[in-house]
């Protein structure tokens, strides 16, 4: 459940210093090094999962009951007009840490961070065939 290389396991065991916010059994949030506002918060789970979709249902669970806490808090410190929750998975979407981490980033209006969102259309008859797929897939 760690591994000896990740830099977030480090940080559990206590290894490597941090700006630690909150610990318990699930996880430990603490301020991101290299922010992308101020009060950038990371929210990660003790065991090393490298992508959100390895995890189980109850240590997800169990780390993501702290995320409306977590989001108050910056928010009431940093006095931001809003948040992103991000969390990035493989290295196609970002994921520099290979260790599930949230994300907790403060918005401000004029700020840096931008999202290109290509919003697409599905066309007709698709939706449905894949919500079946999806669906069978969640039946397992
Ligand atoms: P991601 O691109 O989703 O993998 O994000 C990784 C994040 O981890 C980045 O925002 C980094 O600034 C942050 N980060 C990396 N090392 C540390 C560290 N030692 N302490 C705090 N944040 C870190
Ligand atoms: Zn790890």
């Amino acid at each position: 459940m760690t591994d000896a290389d990740c830099i977030f396991c480090k940080i559990v065991a206590g290894e490597i210093p941090c700006a630690k916010l909150l610990d318990d059994e699930a996880g430990v949030a603490f301020l991101d090094i290299g922010p992308l506002a101020r009060g950038h918060v990371l929210l990660i789970p003790r065991g090393h999962y490298v992508t959100l979709d390895e995890m189980p249902a109850d240590a997800a669970g169990a780390l993501l009951r702290h995320l409306p806490a977590l989001a108050k808090a910056v928010r009431q410190v940093t006095g931001c007009e809003g948040f992103n929750v991000l969390q990035n998975n493989g290295r196609i979407a970002h994921q520099v840490v290979q260790h599930v981490h949230f994300h907790v980033i403060p918005r401000s209006a004029g700020d840096e961070f931008h999202f290109n969102w290509p919003g697409g259309a599905y066309e007709s008859g698709q939706i449905e065939a894949l919500a079946d797929q999806i669906r069978a897939a969640l039946a397992g």
